[in-house]
């Protein structure tokens, strides 16, 4: 555990930190600090009506955002808590319009990561976007925040995250729980938990999405993605292959990923950024929508949107 008492200080007095959880790097602030929390939407350039998730390091702390917990969401916290599982939740009115975009609803989750908890239980609970310039592949190594926020910036360094993927949200304020974004807890595994079944509502598109940030263009590097044709051989030297098995995997610009999705999950964006720092103009990735692994939906909409 690296000595975070800079980071912790820097918080406290109303500053922005990076810092790893097991998904992708945050960029945190004070959850209660309106003025620190500003600076995180100029920063990123975040559009000022797409809301932040609130990340807390015990369970307790759902109070002080939260009146109205759903037996739903204890039974989601006792089996996926601390994890990739954000909870939209009716919020207390003392909530900060910054953190929620004026929404009545707040999303929160407690990361599953030493450094991210430690950093919460002294510093507080922190909202904490994705650590990149909005638009950009989400940061998944402490350089892919320096390459976007610069040398100097603020980050605590915890190696390559573990998932490699936003948490799932899922909103517990309807009649049924709805999955606005796909992460690496599933569908099937909620639905085992809960007893039910829950519906989703990231492929539909519409302008006003129950997720704000469900509209805005995400996760683009400046190469162009695009799937690999059903045919095509990959022999262009300018573009960036990610194969799911290869004849070739010696090449310098072939990536075989050997089948394993949660690999490939892991390593997207740092791929992405990979092609934009060696300057191909493309990368392009072998369709796995047939192949069977709980990722794939969340895998699925990074890459959609990649394309955009
Ligand atoms: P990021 O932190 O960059 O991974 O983005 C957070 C995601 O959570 C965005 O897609 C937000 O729109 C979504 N989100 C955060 N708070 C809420 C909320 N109260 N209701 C619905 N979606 C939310
Ligand atoms: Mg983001």
């Amino acid at each position: 555990m690296p000595d975070l008492s800079r980071y912790i200080d820097l918080i406290k007095k109303g500053n922005v930190v990076a810092f790893p959880t097991e998904t992708v790097y945050g960029l945190g602030a004070d959850a209660w600090n309106p003025t620190a929390i500003q600076k995180i939407f100029s920063i990123k350039g975040r559009p000022s009506d797409n809301p932040l998730i609130v990340h807390v390091s015990e369970e307790d702390q759902v109070h002080e955002f939260s009146d109205h917990i759903p037996n739903s969401a204890h039974t989601l916290i006792e089996e996926f808590w601390p994890g990739p599982l954000s909870l939209v939740l009716p919020k207390k009115t003392t909530v900060l319009d910054a953190v929620t975009a004026g929404l009545d609803t707040v999303a929160i989750r407690m990361p599953d990561h030493d450094i991210a908890l430690e950093l919460i239980s002294n510093a507080g609970p922190l909202v904490a976007p994705s650590a990149n310039k909005s638009g950009r592949p989400s940061p998944t190594r402490a350089e892919h925040v320096l390459v976007d926020f610069g040398e100097e910036f603020p980050v605590i360094d915890g190696k390559a995250t573990k998932v490699g993927l936003e948490s799932t949200v899922l909103d517990l304020t309807g009649d049924q729980p709805e999955i606005l974004r796909p992460g690496s807890i599933s569908r099937k595994e909620i639905e085992d938990i809960l007893g039910y079944s829950v519906h989703e509502s990231f492929f539909q598109h519409t302008d006003r999405p129950k997720s704000p940030g469900q509209k805005y263009s995400h996760y683009k590097p400046k190469a162009k993605v695009r799937w690999l044709e059903a045919e095509e051989k990959p022999k262009d030297q300018d573009c960036l292959y990610l194969l799911l098995t290869s004849d070739n995997p010696g090449s310098v610009n072939i990536v075989d990923f050997n089948n394993d999705l949660d690999q490939l999950a892991r390593e997207i964006y740092d791929r992405f950024r990979q092609a934009d720092l060696e300057g191909f103009s493309t990368v392009v990735i072998e369709d796995f929508q047939d192949m069977k692994h709980p990722i794939i939906p969340a895998l699925l909409n990074r890459v959609q949107k990649a394309i955009g």
